[in-house]
């Protein structure tokens, strides 16, 4: 009986309490409900902050409201709203549904979730100051009460009156022509109201057009455009939501039709998110952008919290026509917003590697189809999950086969690097080393070379005991770096100088062996001693601008030589380069994870597709050792179907993405055999609630991934897969629901749905 009949205080319902649910970042579940304070019904809604009691903390906890309710019959023992924390919303309700979906989906605190979705700075209120407005108080103000005043108190009180809008005191002084003393007296008899508001430091604290001054041309379209741009405007007037994949080779000419299809939109009052890669943002994307609109908004990496907060609120106002951003631009506040746009859809940097991990195509597709508006995905190399979706019929594929100008595709020759004749002592081959001395040559011809690896040497070895030098905390392999003779971990920045001898047996003759971007510079430096040569990677690339700089030298001819990372693949339209070389096409190929096939293809097909696009043509020259793998075969041939049919039968047999879908959940702690009997119990509910479910989850694991010590602490993972992504969320959400970790045990645990790495 005590236990179904609840104590008598907490029947007595009252019928007319506001109620208010609360999302937090630090509690994982919920919302939970609070009381609206009668204060504060009017004011509070969906989208702001409150300060709220939160389980036995002494102090309030910030929380998200995410509904109200009015005249709700709930108990009387909820508690109250201390406080409100912002006077108006931060997000309008569309996205405070998706901020609920995100949280539901990936599994992360909804609270957490908001701050994916509102920038630090706006939370902060960067670059904002307090500024207090005077209003004619008109309850105690008539005829009578103004004649009885001093001569510039009345002044300054019709001034006000006719002004009809709030002032500051500042502007009263300028536009009244009065001193402060006025308008303290005014003050002090309580005939003016004051009220302060929180607003932007300066009108403009940045500089956000990048233009260069330069017209952009406005090109009649290829045909292949003109067909995308219908079916683009198509699915923006049917005013239904719809996905569409552009499929165009590298060269195409897609950006062109994104500006075209959102020229159509603005047209109407509409506007756009194209979110791009970060490497992508260029000032040449940008300006192109910058010049074809009145008002973008450009958001990256390098802004000022003062400059993303104002562009933010610029976004807000519904003062903005383009955002053009990287992954986190998905949640740009755009009150019309009238279609989404992925360029280079297929890229890594749309997923984010920390909680909320979420993948922004998805975020966006969610975004795109709640609001009834297009979502257009642009790639060379589609991802195998947009594909798919073209297979299925959830998308529409529109292909853009031809290069703008018929200008065909470059010729692709494969070197095997198992042939002697080919082989030369360093990593350029006989033919890759002929093809730059004959595009060096040719007037004005550059030069691509990519190679995925940064650093000197990839392992530091003892040629004596065998020893390798490693990191402590990671336990792979440190890279040797020339600039300072340093040894650095490429996984946590850990870094030492680089020892003389080897640290275990003492041999004095420690080698370097494999191959970075910096000993290929070296070695080019030493082939070809009159080219100019610049380097593009994480390490030449730290400084703010020194992207653009080498860019602008590429461009203008100073360089002739362009070598780095994946960074130079990505997105580059130079028409002088004639040759594009690839040092080790298998890099990525030999990774334990499911897309190195997708990545290899991607990689090669997107810095192939670098030469080519001015008049005088272009070749590549990939290097490998499996000339035959069927993702270099399809690259050499420019051929994406081929290689997505094959890709998609290896994707079936395992129930791979995107024929089904994979969660992981990472357990990482100090203490390895805690971490992985953590793992362990873990997989053990896992299993419970699978079975509970009765839902088909193939569960593996724990074991150590690829990296299986990070940054101190050891690391166990769990694989989760399933055809239905909803089965494989559920058993996760009913597992960890009761699972607790003993605080001493410091043993954590992620959640990634839909991972990226392996
Ligand atoms: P993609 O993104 O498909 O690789 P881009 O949009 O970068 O291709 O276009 C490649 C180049 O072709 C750019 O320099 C662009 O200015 C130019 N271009 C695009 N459309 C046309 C057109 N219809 N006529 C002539 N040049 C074009």
């Amino acid at each position: 009986l005590f236990e179904t009949a609840p104590p008598p205080w907490e029947l007595a319902v009252q019928d007319d309490i506001a109620t208010a649910k609360v999302v937090f970042s630090e509690a994982p579940h919920g919302p939970y409900d609070y009381r609206i304070p009668d204060d504060m019904r009017d004011v509070l809604e969906a989208g702001m902050r409150v300060r709220v009691p939160l389980g036995r903390r002494r102090q309030p906890t910030t929380g998200w409201c995410v509904e109200t309710k009015m005249g709700s019959a709930a108990s009387r023992t909820l508690k109250d709203i201390a406080e409100l924390v912002d006077q108006d919303p931060l997000c309008d309700p569309p996205l405070v549904r998706l901020v609920l979906w995100m949280s539901h989906y990936y599994q992360a605190p909804a609270g957490q979730v908001f701050d994916a979705l509102i920038p630090s700075s706006v939370r902060s209120g960067a670059g904002t100051r307090e500024r207090t407005y005077f209003t004619p108080n008109t309850s105690l103000i008539d005829d009578a009460v103004i004649e009885g005043l001093p001569k510039k108190q009345q002044a300054v009180l019709r001034f006000l009156i006719a002004a009809a809008r709030p002032m500051t005191s500042s502007q009263l002084m300028v536009e009244a022509a009065c001193t402060s003393g006025p308008i303290k007296s005014l003050e002090k008899k309580n005939l003016v109201r004051l009220e302060t508001r929180r607003e932007m430091a300066t009108a403009a604290p940045m500089r956000w057009n990048l233009g260069d001054g330069e017209v952009e041309k406005s090109h009649s379209l290829t045909d292949d455009q003109s067909n995308a741009l219908q079916r683009i405007v198509a699915a923006v007037d049917s005013e239904k939501g719809k996905t569409l994949l552009l499929h165009g080779v590298t060269g195409s000419g897609k950006t062109e039709v994104y500006i075209r299809a959102i020229e159509h939109l603005v047209k109407f009052g509409r506007s756009a998110i194209v979110l791009v890669p970060e490497i992508s943002l260029t000032p040449q994307t940008r300006g192109r952008f910058e010049r074809r609109f009145n008002s973008v908004a450009v958001l990256h990496s390098q802004m000022t919290p003062a400059e993303r907060h104002f562009q933010w609120q610029r976004i807000r106002t519904g003062d903005v026509q383009v955002v053009v951003g990287p992954r986190s631009a998905v949640f740009a506040p755009l009150p019309h917003l009238g279609m989404i746009i992925l360029d280079e859809e297929h890229d890594g940097s749309f997923k984010q590697d920390t909680t909320p991990r979420y993948h922004a195509r998805k975020v966006a597709h969610a975004r795109a189809m709640s609001l009834g508006v297009p979502l257009v995905l642009g790639s060379a190399t589609p991802s195998m999950e947009s594909w798919h979706a073209c297979t299925t019929g959830h998308a529409e594929l529109v292909p853009m086969p031809s290069r703008v100008g018929n200008r065909p595709m470059p010729d692709v020759q494969l070197v095997d690097l198992r042939v002697r004749d080919d082989r030369t002592s360093g990593s350029i081959s006989r033919p890759l080393h002929r093809a730059v001395e004959e595009t060096l040559r040719d007037p004005g011809g550059q030069v691509i070379l990519l190679l995925n690896r940064r650093g000197f040497a990839t392992t530091i070895q003892c040629p004596s005991c065998g020893h390798v030098v490693a990191c402590p905390d990671c336990d792979m392999p440190l890279t040797h770096h020339r600039d300072g003779g340093k040894a650095v971990c490429h996984y946590c920045d850990y870094t030492i100088a680089t020892p003389p001898w080897c640290p275990a047996c003492r041999f004095d003759g420690i080698r370097y062996g494999g191959l970075g971007t910096q000993r290929l510079e070296v070695e080019v430096k030493a082939r070809f001693p009159d080219a100019r040569i610049a380097r593009m990677d994480s390490d030449t690339m730290k400084r703010p601008g020194s992207h653009q700089r080498v860019l602008s030298a590429f461009r203008s001819g100073e360089v002739d030589i362009l070598l780095g990372t994946q960074m130079i693949a990505k997105g580059l339209d130079f028409p002088n380069v004639l040759l594009v070389g690839v040092i080790n096409a298998d890099g990525a190929l030999h990774f334990p994870d499911f897309r190195a096939s997708e990545r290899t293809f991607q990689l090669v097909t997107q810095v192939a597709g670098r030469t080519g696009r001015g008049d005088r043509g272009g070749r590549v020259v990939v290097q490998t050792f499996t000339p035959e793998h069927p993702a270099i075969q399809a690259a050499s041939r420019h051929d994406y179907e081929q290689f997505a049919t094959e890709e998609m039968v290896n994707r079936r047999k395992f129930n791979y993405p995107p024929l089904g879908s994979v969660g992981r959940i990472i357990i990482r702690g100090a203490v390895e055999d805690v971490t992985e009997a953590t793992a362990e119990s873990l997989l053990g509910r896992l299993e419970a609630a699978r079975n509970q479910l009765g839902h088909e989850v193939r569960i593996l694991g724990p074991a150590p991934p690829p990296i299986s010590k990070l940054r101190g602490k050891y690391r166990f993972h769990i694989l989760l897969q399933s055809v239905e992504a909803s089965h494989l969320g559920d058993t996760i959400r009913r597992a960890v629901e009761t699972f607790t970790i003993p605080e001493k045990d410091d043993v954590q645990y992620v959640i990634d749905i839909d991972p990226m790495d392996m």
